[in-house]
């Protein structure tokens, strides 16, 4: 096969061999070339040039190597200090810190303490044995004082150096450069340059797999190596990285002659020769490695560079100059977004660590800088588009809101993706994924589909349920990780006051539920060491017995599971009895994340996903109505919710038990997981509103309400998610406290009235219904408004009206 028609058939997940590559190295045309490497970086990273916002931190320029085109490193100078002082460090990340960075990349000679007495000194006046500890020192103290996250760059490293700066840096990097050895030789670009030894380099990048760094690493090409030699200097990395996982990136940098080094009269190399390897490159790696070439090295080429396969641009800095290059100021972030854009991409910011990589930061990143990254993330790892966080009273983004209801250009995957959903066909996992990636446009596209869709099933008729929530114990000893609930010897949290309802009190709360209007009891709670599947029965009966005509909403599939153990019964006979004391529908909490691997560590003595699943297929083999729940935002990605979605909908399409479909966002603040530094602090805004899109368009045509839950949202949340999907705002609740415990401060209870005020205001047709979504009694309906009224001239409910 010719090489054309190789790289016009080239397979996605196949990865060029050497002699496939070498076959590449005399091509006439390398337009195929570029169009397969586009094409393969399309597939992973859609429209996406991503750039991490940075500020330099040249710690000393002083270096033990001689690199011959190197203008950064020179031998000390009189009267100029080897070493930045750590004021100095500071000052400069400060300065980024005011302009928005993110990153502080540490870049420094190697080892400048073995060549020369002036940096062991001044080491010594320091503090400091070592460049290396220094570094440590330095990158701890801006982390520390400026929140900026460190990405070394010290050169070659041994184990002990890698092991202390992983825990002040969120990501390293050594650029490998080239395997040649001929350059090491007399005359060659790195004589003289004892780090510059390929084997040396390739040590220090195997190393720095073993101690699960997040890596950068490249070649520099134009400085004397063949286009052999950069194959097989990309066939190294690639050999490490199938080792372990570790490089997050892989650079394409073209060298540049610089005046006043041994090879200033060298020609740069062509940009076809640059082109040629970045695709070349994006084609010996699999899809999802980052590519990256520096856009201030090829100022007025960006758009070409694109088109070659890079899918990154690396660090800019709005600050600081290049001290590596600094010939080549970084372009401006606004035409840089400008160039991207003129390529056919969006400019878009990541942090030091890569989304690959910070997806999985249980083992990638140091638990001291855990917490921090987690702040700075969402579900697929890139940084946080704004501040907003469930349960809190954060004012939603006005970007977001913006966006919302317009009609927008969407790229041609998701309109394929929204199309088939809207035709109610089923979704697979990665075109769910594909849609929570979406992103401006995207997003108001996915949300207008969700939003017509809506239209159609239900009209502009917004629902409620006046409810009363029991929650009989919270004493509870299960250990889910995520619960501010929970209280008890065996529980985590030791927080407040365990209490445990006489069932007296829950009778009387029924009792006050139903003169208030309320047609439905919403009741779950801890699962109490001593309370046994009898315990539920009984509850079932109280109610019942207060109360005959109300409706109980109880018992997760949990607690059901938990019952019938207790008892020793199927949870199929579990089920019966309590149908025959009176319970009505089944609340679909308890899902958490519908998949093992969040589950093991989200709230692993909990029901697995397959059980939770069987309680609710037989649930509703007995003729039970559940709604169904995802809790997500705290350690889940998004192709867990894809799984999630794609796993409600099947059942559903077996059983047709579910009600309704209800997003609850992670509420954070309270939370033991998130306390501990193991979680995010929520979803984002955007990702809060399209889960809500999403779930309306995947569930299509199976589940037809879709829920806001304005405990999570507040107002403003909730007005926007009508925008998205919504029709369905959950119960008043009379006694929300589960939220509550876990930080919510959208308050306890949202009566009738305001809630169809917030309705209307949204332009739509507000709806009291029942659990089932019939018509509740008028009676019951009026007593609802009436009970508001009175409440309100002795409580608190005043704000409320
Ligand atoms: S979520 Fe439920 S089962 Fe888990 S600790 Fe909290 S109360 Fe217990």
């Amino acid at each position: 096969m010719s090489a054309v028609a190789m790289l016009n058939h080239f397979p996605l997940y196949q990865r060029l061999s050497r002699e496939e590559a070498l076959s590449l190295s005399e091509l006439s045309d390398i337009a195929p070339l570029l169009a397969a490497a586009s094409r393969r970086r399309d597939v992973v990273h859609a429209d996406a040039i991503s750039y991490s916002r940075k500020v330099f931190i040249p710690l000393t320029q002083l270096c033990r190597d001689v690199c011959h085109y190197c203008t950064f490193a020179h031998p000390p100078r009189k009267g100029e200090r080897a070493f930045l002082s750590p004021e100095e460090v500071l000052r400069i990340a400060e300065a980024g810190r005011k302009a928005g960075c993110k990153e502080a990349l540490f870049t420094l000679g190697d080892k400048p303490e073995l060549r020369y007495r002036a940096a062991r000194e001044e080491l010594a006046a320091l503090g400091y044995e070592t460049t290396i500890s220094y570094l440590v020192a330095m990158a701890e103290l801006v982390f520390r004082e400026t929140g900026l996250f460190p990405h070394a760059n010290p050169g070659l490293l041994e184990d002990a150096d890698l092991a202390a700066l992983r825990g002040v840096s969120l990501s390293q990097g050594i650029m490998l450069e080239s395997v040649s050895e001929r350059l090491c030789a007399k005359g060659g670009a790195h004589y003289g340059s004892p780090d510059k030894q390929p084997a040396a380099r390739l040590d220090t990048i195997r190393r720095a797999g073993e101690h699960a760094i997040p890596f950068t690493s490249g070649i520099l090409i134009g400085i004397g190596e063949t286009r052999e030699e950069r194959i097989d200097s990309l066939l190294a990395l690639r050999d490490l990285n199938d080792r372990y996982g570790h490089i997050q990136e892989i650079i394409v940098q073209n060298f540049r002659p610089k005046p006043g080094t041994r090879m200033a009269g060298w020609q740069a190399p062509p940009l076809e020769d640059h082109l040629w390897t970045i695709a070349v490159a994006r084609l010996i790696f699999e899809p999802e490695m980052n590519i990256q070439a520096p856009p201030n090295l090829s100022p007025g080429d960006l758009e070409a560079l694109v088109q070659a396969g890079i899918n990154d641009w690396g660090g800019v800095s709005p600050v600081t100059p290049d001290h590596v290059n600094p010939e080549a100021p970084w372009p401006h972030l606004v035409r840089l977004a400008e160039a991207t854009e003129r390529a056919g991409k969006r400019l878009t910011e990541r942090l030091a660590i890569y989304p690959s990589h910070a997806r999985h930061a249980l083992k990638w990143v140091d638990p001291k800088l855990r917490t921090a990254l987690y702040d700075h993330i969402d579900a697929d790892g890139w940084p946080r588009e704004d501040s907003w966080c469930p349960g809190r009273s954060d004012v939603p983004p006005p970007r977001d809101v913006a966006l919302i209801g317009r009609r927008a250009h969407a790229s041609g995957p998701i309109e394929r993706i929204l199309n088939k959903a809207l035709d109610a066909e089923p979704l697979a996992e990665a075109e769910i994924v594909r849609l929570f990636r979406a992103r401006d446009a995207e997003f108001s596209a996915v949300c207008a589909a969700a939003d017509d869709l809506r239209r159609r099933v239900n009209g502009d008729i917004v629902s409620y349920v006046v409810t009363r929530n029991i929650n009989y114990t919270n004493i509870c000893y299960f250990k889910c990780q995520f619960c501010a609930f929970s209280k008890g010897k065996l529980s985590e949290n030791l927080r407040g006051r365990p209490y445990d309802l006489e069932m007296a009190e829950v009778a009387q709360r029924v009792k006050d539920a139903w003169q208030r209007g309320a047609s439905e009891v919403c009741m779950q709670g801890g699962i109490h060491p001593s309370y046994t599947g009898d315990k539920y029965l009984q509850i079932c009966r109280t109610v019942k017995e207060a109360v005959p005509e109300m409706h109980i909403h109880a018992f997760s599939p949990l607690e059901v599971w938990q019952g019938a153990k207790t008892l020793g019964v199927s949870v199929r006979d579990f089920l019966a009895r309590l149908k025959d004391a009176g319970l009505g529908t089944l609340p679909g909490t308890a899902a958490e994340i519908l998949d093992d691997e969040v589950r093991e560590l989200l709230c692993a003595d909990k029901i697995r996903t397959d059980e939770w699943l069987e309680v609710m297929r037989t649930a509703h083999q007995l003729g039970f109505r559940s709604t169904a729940t995802i809790m997500f935002g705290h350690i889940d990605r998004y192709e867990h919710w894809a799984r999630h979605l794609v796993r409600i909908r099947d059942l559903q399409a077996e059983t047709g038990g579910f009600t309704e479909f209800v997003p609850l966002p992670f509420v954070h603040m309270e939370a033991p997981i998130y306390l501990k530094g193991r979680s995010r602090p929520g979803p984002t805004f955007r990702e809060t509103i399209l889960m809500h899109a999403v779930a309306r368009l995947v569930l299509n045509p199976h589940i037809t309400n879709i829920q806001a839950s304005w405990v999570k949202l507040g107002p403003d949340g909730v007005a926007h998610c009508l925008d998205a999907g919504v029709n369905d705002l959950g119960g008043t609740l009379m006694d929300e406290s589960i939220s509550r415990a876990a930080g919510a401060s959208h308050g306890q209870e949202m009566v009738p009235q305001r809630m169809e005020a917030l309705i209307l205001a949204a332009g739509r047709l507000p709806r009291q219904r029942t659990t089932l979504y019939g018509n509740p009694p008028a009676a019951l309906r009026e007593r609802s408004f009436a009970a508001a009224i009175e409440h309100a001239s002795a409580t608190p409910l005043r704000r409320q009206l």
